[in-house]
């Protein structure tokens, strides 16, 4: 039986062993260097199921979250997991935003994701607390505790008979006689192929493996806070912003969690660690590579005045408050609480440019996920396919 190694036990790495070892019969190690499964990006996010009317038509995003957002839904019924199809608002506030609601629209009609227009006092329906002069309906969006999901992954991974290595960090890797060889603390791991999913460290993996990768990860922390208990009923569902199409993220949002609880973000500013959750938390080694990144600085010039906004509001309740308060103007600087943060793993090219699909990379024997930003988790069993299919053909 051929023997496939993957490093990550966050969502896309158990989601491929899975894939890999219920659907093509291949044996599987996985290596994760925390001492717990979906540690980081799964076990840090908004924990929404996204409908998919986003991304760019025929891009990896759009196929794979749509298809994803079903298969998500799929998986956690199947297997006791917590799943509810709540569907979400995107609420235009200003009349400047009223045609880019209309070609996000048009986008979720390209992707075949049913959006339907509705006016104010329509959103007011679903939403009594909403400002907005219009908003997009969509019912195919939910929500999902991602680290529930991932328990689920591991309990089938073991049945399955995988190796489930957590506490073990991947520190080199090379090709030797056919095979590959990764080194660990505790002695070498040999395997036919190998798979990185080691998202926030994803770059560093592919170079040990000897790749060159031009994207660099570039790490954006998003913080949170959450409404007090006795102020969740002003959110019933899920109330997004229009995202602004020169920025990568979302904008904050107000999201109900599978839990009750309603959290509201996150923001993106520049995590000082790849895996740093809190200003204090700083790595010489991961500052002095994004100085020295060619693409950083361009990036810093081109969305300087949105960094420093950014940088404002993640010091100021108050000014987080101000942006909540344009979606529901009921939300009060005093109804909020500091939730934990997460870290986005975001892929960036040297001219600047944040590469915007999934992007995967293939060498004799290994397969690569390079970028795995929203809407991963939700494309999570997808991406596994797709995944699965390249390996296959390395072997
Ligand atoms: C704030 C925030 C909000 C988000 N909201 C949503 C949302 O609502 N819906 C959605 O679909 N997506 C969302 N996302 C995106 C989603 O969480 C990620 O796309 C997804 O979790 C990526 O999974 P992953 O397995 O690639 O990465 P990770 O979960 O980061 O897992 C990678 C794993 O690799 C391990 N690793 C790294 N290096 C090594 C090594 N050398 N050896 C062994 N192990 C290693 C790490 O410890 C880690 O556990 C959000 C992300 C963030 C940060």
């Amino acid at each position: 039986m051929q023997h496939v190694a993957v490093v990550g036990g966050g969502i896309v790495g158990l989601a491929v062993a899975h894939e890999l070892a219920a659907e093509r019969g291949v044996s599987v190690t996985v290596l994760e260097k925390e001492t717990g499964w979906a540690a980081h990006q799964t076990g840090h996010n908004s924990g929404v199921v996204h409908a998919g009317l986003y991304y760019k038509p025929g891009s990896h995003k759009a196929w794979m979250a749509v298809a994803g957002s079903r298969s998500m839904v799929r998986f956690a019924r199947d297997n006791g997991v917590p799943v509810e199809v709540c569907g979400k608002l995107v609420v235009a506030t200003e009349p400047e935003e009223l045609p880019r609601l209309q070609v996000l629209a048009e986008r979720a009609e390209a992707n075949g994701v049913p959006a339907k227009r509705i006016d104010a006092a329509e959103a007011r329906e679903y939403e009594p607390e909403v400002n907005c002069l219009a908003a997009l309906r969509v019912e195919t969006t939910g929500i999902v505790d991602y680290g529930a999901v991932c328990r689920a992954l591991v309990r089938r991974l073991g049945d399955l008979g995988a190796e489930l290595r957590a506490g073990t960090e991947v520190l080199g890797i090379r090709g030797r006689d056919g095979r590959v060889e990764l080194a660990t603390p505790d002695g070498v791991v040999r395997a036919d192929a190998l798979v990185n999913c080691a998202g926030l460290q994803s770059d560093r993996v592919a170079r040990l493996a000897g790749l060159n990768p031009a994207a660099r990860i570039v790490p954006f922390r998003g913080e949170y806070y959450e409404l007090r208990p006795e102020r969740r009923h002003l959110v019933r569902g899920l109330i997004y912003p229009v995202p602004d199409p020169s920025l990568p993220f979302l904008g904050v949002h107000l999201t109900r969690m599978i839990d009750g609880s309603v959290h509201a973000g996150p923001n993106a500013v520049l995590a000082l660690r790849r895996e740093g959750y809190r200003w204090r938390d700083v790595s010489a080694r991961d500052l002095v590579e994004v100085a020295r990144f060619p693409g950083s600085w361009r990036l810093a010039r081109k969305y300087a005045r949105t960094g420093v906004d950014e940088v404002l509001r993640s010091f100021s309740k108050q000014r987080f408050a101000n942006s909540l308060a344009r979606l529901v103007p009921a939300v009060r600087r005093d109804d909020l609480v500091r939730a934990e943060a997460g870290v986005r793993a975001q892929a960036m090219l040297p001219d600047g440019s944040l590469v915007d699909d999934f992007l995967f990379e293939m060498a004799p024997r290994q397969v690569h996920v390079l970028n795995a930003p929203s809407p991963a988790a939700t494309a999570s069993l997808e991406i596994a396919r797709h995944v699965a299919d390249r390996v296959v053909d390395q072997l």
